[in-house]
Order: structure tokens, then sequence, then C-alpha cells
């Protein structure tokens, strides 16, 4: 044990910011019993660095990428070969990394649209998708979605069990398909996660049925995760957002698309223009954001692995709901907690404010949110507006009262996020260690 351990130092400052010895002792037991699955995180993000690192020095990333560029953008050095750099990052013919795509549900929206035609067909095989992208389908009607361009959209769930419904994938795929969408991370959904290789398997076998159909996978806090990513094994684009994993915390905006050089290209002649394409977008003042960001990016994830793993035990030992559950392999950074009742919810997200750099002092109340059908909560006291990848949690006031929870950007503060929101729910009475 450390000097600071023995003496109580570390101890003392939790003290000093509102930690007591029960939660204390209660998270430090816990952590005892989780030593050997964060060595298993930190090779993995040791590997990914690697991956990172290597892609940068092929590409000869220089003091000349990060100076970035104002008007039409033309020969962006900066911009094209941190474009170079993420394609050998998730091993694609080309990607599409930019500041103008402005979120997460813009980089798919982006991709759906670039490469789909009217009279073509979308599936999802995984299920409903992300909320955003119901409005992007035109699965709730929204003016432009890709109904409104004559894109049908066919949709298989997954089996009771969580696994693939093969037989009506297979009925479900037909001559209008031509592109196919895969939720990698559950989202605000209680299926589970998929794992790449499971995500493999599915483009295998509707690549066996269709060879040349498209299969797009929605990367969305999965970056990182794994030593491979879904373009590893068969996707034709990986798509997803710059504030959160792989923008490791830097990036204040941006999206990203890797996959096949003509989807790619797609992509880019939608996003600017027909005959424009990665040709133009000036990067501003951004790109060593992106850069920095992208080789952090393999360490936030790491932290944010074992913020999520910390919550799953903790709460479980506790006895609530707990997905995934304490032990269970990961391939997101989403941690889901049922409390049951509003009061644990409030008093959850109410405890992660409190860790937060910015703006700790505000206390969180449930609110009536657009799009909503209910009050959401949502604890964020982020360094960049809506960060995910930072430590960050949400959860809307409705049965069966679930927080979901994500992000940190180093262990360190997840660990504390999570020792605050123990604090406030032994606080409130909820529970007793
Ligand atoms: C966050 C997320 C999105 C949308 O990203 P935004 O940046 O919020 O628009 C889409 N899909 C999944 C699975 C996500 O987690």
């Amino acid at each position: 044990m450390s000097d600071l351990m023995t003496n109580g130092a570390i101890e003392e400052l939790y003290r000093s910011m509102g930690i007591s010895a029960p939660v204390y002792n209660f998270g430090a037991e816990i952590l005892e019993g989780l030593s050997e699955r964060f060595a298993a995180i930190d090779e993995v993000a040791e590997y990914n660095q690697m991956k990172v690192l290597k892609a940068m020095q092929k590409n000869q990333v220089s003091e000349a990428c990060l100076m970035g560029t104002t008007g039409y953008g033309y020969n962006d050095i900066g911009r094209d070969t941190l474009e170079a750099v993420y394609a050998d990052v998730f091993h694609t013919e080309d990607a599409l990394v930019r500041p103008q795509i402005t979120c997460g549900t813009h980089a798919l929206a982006l991709a759906l649209m670039s490469n789909l035609r009217p009279g073509d067909e979308l599936l999802s095989p995984v299920g409903k998708p992300y909320d955003t992208l119901e409005e992007v389908i035109g699965i709730r009607p929204s003016k432009g979605s890709l109904a409104e361009y004559g894109v049908t959209y066919k949709q298989v769930d997954l089996l009771p069990d969580g696994s693939f419904d093969y037989e009506n994938i297979k009925k479900a795929i037909n001559e209008k398909t031509r592109l196919v969408t895969i939720q990698r991370s559950k989202g605000y959904q209680t299926r589970p996660t998929l794992s790449v290789s499971g995500i493999g398997e599915l483009i295998a076998f509707i690549k066996g049925i269709k060879p040349d159909v498209i299969c797009m996978v929605d990367n969305c806090y999965g970056e990182f995760v794994e030593t491979i990513e879904p373009s590893d094994v068969g996707a034709d684009m990986v798509v997803g957002s710059l504030i959160k994993n792989p923008g490791g915390g830097l990036a204040p905006i941006g999206g990203y698309i890797a996959g096949k050089k003509e989807c790619v290209e797609n992509a880019a002649y939608r996003l600017t223009s027909p005959g424009l394409g990665k040709e133009v977008g000036a990067s501003l003042g951004i790109l060593t954001n992106f850069y920095q960001g992208l080789f952090l990016a393999p360490t936030v994830t790491a932290g944010a692995l074992k913020g999520a793993i910390f919550a799953a035990n903790i709460y479980e030992k506790l006895g609530f709901g707990v997905v995934p559950n304490g032990s269970e392999s990961r391939h997101d950074i989403i941690q889901a907690v049922t409390f049951g009742t509003p009061e644990g919810v409030v008093a959850f997200c109410q405890g992660i404010q409190a860790a937060a750099p910015v703006d700790s002092h505000v206390t969180p109340e449930p609110w009536e949110m657009p799009g909503y059908d209910a009050k959401v909560i949502m604890a964020a006291g982020a360094f960049v507006s809506g960060s995910s990848i930072e430590l960050s949690a949400d959860g809307p006031i409705k049965p069966p009262y679930a927080v979901y929870f994500q992000g940190g950007l180093t262990w360190q503060h997840a660990k504390f996020g999570i020792l605050k929101s123990l604090q406030s729910i032994v606080d409130k009475g909820i529970v007793e260690l």
C-alpha cells in the first residue's frame, strides 16, 4: 500500500469533499475485487494507444497539421491527414472527420441519406434504433426524413434473449434492401450491447444473403472498448460522435464516418456539395483538439469503462438492477442502474453533478424536455456542453426509474462521482450501508 493510503491522506481529502467513512470503505471493498478486470481494461487501452500512435506516425502528423485553414479550406493538410489517421485506426479505405458534422445524429443521418436513393429500403436487424434516428428514418413523421424521399424501412427485433432473429432477418431482406443499420450500443434500451464479434457474425449472415448490401454500424459509445472495431469484421461504414469516445473529451464538436471509399465519398458530397466533396470544409482552429483527443481516447475510454464497472458492482451489491451486471463483459461505456423510485434517480444524478469540475454547485432537477414523454433529470458538469464522454447521468422520471450513467475523463474522477452518487443516496435514506 502507498504512503498516501496508509497515512490516510487520500481518505482525508475525500472526507473533506463530502465522502463519509462508510461510503469510502464500501467503495474500497468493491474495488478490491476488481483488480483483474481493471488490468484487462488497461491492456486493451495499451493496445489501442499503440494503434492510434502507429496511425499518427504512419501518416506523418506534423506541426503544420495542427494549424487549420479558413474560408473554403482547400488543401487543408491537417484535415486530410486526420482523415487518413482515422481511416488507419479503423482499418478502412477512407474517413470523413469534420467539425461541420454537428453531432452523432447528424453523422448517422449523413451516412444514411448519402448512401440511400429513392426506392431503396433500409433495414435494422437489431430492433428500434436510437431515439433521434426515428425522425431521420421517418418512423416518427418528420420534415426531411428518409421516408419523405421515398426510402422505406424495415425492422427486425432481437429475440427475447437478445440474440439475432436470423429467420426473420432473412425474410426481411429483399431486392430493395440497400443498407443495413446496426446499432452497437444499447443506447437507452434494456437490450444487451452487441459485441464486435457478434456484429461480425450478423454482417456475415447478411452478406451471405445479399453481398452488395451496405452494412453500417452506429458505433456511438463503442470506440476503443475492444481491440477491434466493427470495420474489422465486415462493416462498410462505422459512424460516431466526437463528443463521445473518439474525441477523448477534447473535441468540442464533430462526427466521423469511416468506411469504404465509395460510402465516404457519397457522404462527403452530401455534407458539402456534389462536385466539391471532401475538398472543401475549413478546419478553423480545431485540429489540435481532434488530434490530441484521438490520442487520449483509448485511455479516456478505459477510465470511463472502469467507472461503469465500479458503479455496476456497487449498485448490484446494494440490490439494485444493473445492466450490464457487475461481472459480464463490456462492449460500450454505458451503465444502467434501476432504482425503482423517482427519489433514487434524482439522488443519484444530484450526486454525480456534485462531483463535477464545472457547475458542481448547481442542483439538477427533473424537467419537461422537448421530445420526451416524461420529465427527465440530467447531471452534466462538463467542459464541453452535452459531452457524454465526460462524467454524466440522466434518467427519465418514469418506471422502472432507471438512470443511465457514462463517462469520466479519468478513472479517478469517475470513482469520485460514483462515491458522491452513493453518498447522496445514503444521505437521502434510500439505502443503508
Ligand atoms: C449518442 C448516440 C447517438 C446520437 O448522437 P448525438 O450526438 O446525441 O446526436 C446515436 N446513437 C447512439 C447509440 C448514441 O449513443
